[in-house]
């Protein structure tokens, strides 16, 4: 796994602008992750629809890019793109109405899922893999849950029936895991109701040598993985919630590591190729 070409990948999405949906940095984005999964020779399916949530007509996109056989097992690995309109959360008032960076938070779950893109490219992975870059994750009021997640929502919605080929039979999310401090603990609800994904986690954690994971499950956290999770698909969200520079103007590449990136790449690609789900 190339940490440094990950980093690269996270520079450049934060050198494209606000990924805020309907925006002109969102567009630039569709259009270079596109490029980078037709470069990569995924199949690409555009999952494109209108949410109107937040009471308004919001465009969302989600971009699914399959791998491997077409028949049996489908293993999803899960990440927004889109970033927050507003750094909510900043100490400094004069920021809290600008768009959010988005190195981490947003950033970095498409630079491991790319990287991840990289070596299926190579070697085709055992069973089907589907790459799936959510859109309309982080469009909400901090106070309104129910207007996060809308992207997810959308790809929920469009599941396969349950035992189709073309449903995925678990899936893995990952957001803001590029912290240069990088310290993952069980998601609260993902251990709660995916407690054999969070256990295939953590193997995947120490068989590659992972030292930013822990067993002892510290957040609930509102993410992608609780539409997957209403919808019935088993779901874990991989997420590092120690980051003092949430949804601030300071979520900038300088606060993600390439060692980080290529940690939860690794520990990815052991899920695809080498975990129990990874055995058709
Ligand atoms: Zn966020």
């Amino acid at each position: 796994m190339d940490g440094a070409r990950a980093r690269a990948r996270v520079v450049h999405q934060v050198e494209l602008g606000p990924r805020v949906p309907g925006t002109p940095g969102h567009a630039a984005m569709m259009a270079w992750l596109e490029g980078e999964l037709m470069r990569l020779g995924a199949g690409i399916e555009r999952q494109a629809f209108t949410d109107s949530t937040l009471g308004r007509a919001l465009p969302l996109t989600n971009f699914i890019a399959r791998y491997g056989p077409a028949r049996g097992r489908r293993i999803a690995l899960c990440a927004h793109y889109d970033t927050r309109p507003w750094c909510d959360q900043d100490p400094d008032s004069a920021h809290r109405a600008l768009p959010l960076p988005g190195a981490n938070d947003g950033g970095s779950g498409v630079a491991v899922l790319l990287e991840v893109a990289e070596l299926l490219h190579r070697r085709a992975p055992p069973v089907g893999v589907d790459l799936v870059f959510l859109d309309g994750e982080d469009q909400g009021r901090a106070s309104q849950p129910q207007e996060f997640s809308l992207g997810a929502k959308g790809y929920a919605a469009r599941l396969a029936i349950p035992g189709s080929d073309a449903r995925p039979a678990a899936a893995f999310v990952f957001d803001m895991i590029g912290d240069k401090d990088l310290e993952i603990y069980p998601e609260i609800q993902s251990s709660q109701r995916a407690a054999n994904l969070c256990a295939i986690v953590l193997d995947a954690a120490r068989a590659t040598g992972a030292r930013g994971f822990h067993g002892t499950p510290r957040y609930a956290v509102t993410d992608d993985h609780v539409p997957l999770l209403e919808a019935g698909l088993p779901a874990v969200d991989i997420i590092d919630f120690d980051y003092p520079a949430w949804h601030t103007a300071r979520d900038l590449p300088d606060q993600t590591s390439a060692e980080s990136l290529a940690e939860v790449a690794r520990v990815a690609a052991w899920i695809v190729y080498r975990s129990p789900l990874a055995r058709s």
